[in-house]
């Protein structure tokens, strides 16, 4: 498994960059609302040769100063490492997109040098997490990835969510009280995924939270997160 895609240029998905965005090949979560469900498999995809990933990151150099790795998801890529080692090496600052579920390789990059930013998914009230991700996904992995990036403060961290249509105000509020203060928690808004599973069309066509709702959840949860903020909508 390697790099399944690139967006060029993003000025939203690396916090006060210009940044370019890979795509890593296989998920280990399946949430019902993922964007990126051609994603999902770890292998059979068509794979972008790094070759050609280094030779655009070579002709943006200057003019772009960031990378993201994102997913799928991108913990679970043999050549993360090294990739990420070429980026700083390149004067590129990186942000890694994470599930949360595999701490012991966010801990292993932190501990490298290898990170400036890690944006972490907090998908749902911990006890919804199988429901929403997939059976047998274990959200105290997740917690586990939220304290260790909490207990350092070389790296930028925020956890985000995207409120999707059947995440209630109330569930909302429970899991801003159930995480620890993120230094940065955005809210992020919904929208209807092209590629999806028939069984979830119910849930997946119900409407999604305004611009003015999702302000409104912002200002509710701020006396548990003081630093929420609206993201993308
Ligand atoms: S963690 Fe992200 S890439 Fe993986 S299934 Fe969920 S939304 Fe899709």
């Amino acid at each position: 498994m390697g790099i399944a895609g690139l967006a060029k240029f993003s000025t939203v998905d690396f916090p006060g960059r210009l940044a370019a965005v890979v795509f890593t090949a296989g998920c280990n979560y399946d949430c019902f609302y993922c964007h990126n469900r051609q994603l999902i498999p770890f292998s059979g995809q068509e794979e972008l040769p790094l070759a050609e990933v280094w030779a655009f990151l070579q002709k943006r150099k200057g003019l772009l100063d960031g990378v993201v790795v994102s997913g799928g998801e991108a913990t679970f890529w043999q050549g993360l490492s090294e990739f990420l080692a070429r980026c700083k090496a390149n004067g590129f600052a990186t942000k890694l997109d994470t599930n949360g579920s595999r701490p012991e390789v966010v801990r292993r990059l932190l501990a490298e040098g290898l990170l400036d930013y890690v944006a972490v998914d907090y998908k749902a009230p911990f006890d919804r997490y199988p429901a929403v991700c997939g059976l047998g996904v274990d959200p105290e992995k997740v917690k586990e990835t939220f304290a260790l990036l909490l207990a350092q403060d070389k790296v930028s961290f925020e956890a985000r969510t995207t409120v999707f249509p059947t995440l209630s105000e109330q569930e909302l509020v429970r899991m801003a009280q159930e995480a620890p203060v993120f230094p940065r928690y955005v809210l992020n808004g919904y929208r209807k995924p092209e590629l999806f599973c028939e069984k979830d069309r119910e849930q997946i066509e119900q409407k999604p939270y305004s611009r003015q709702e999702l302000e409104r959840f912002v200002r509710l949860l701020l006396p548990y997160q003081p630093n929420c903020a609206l993201g993308t909508v």
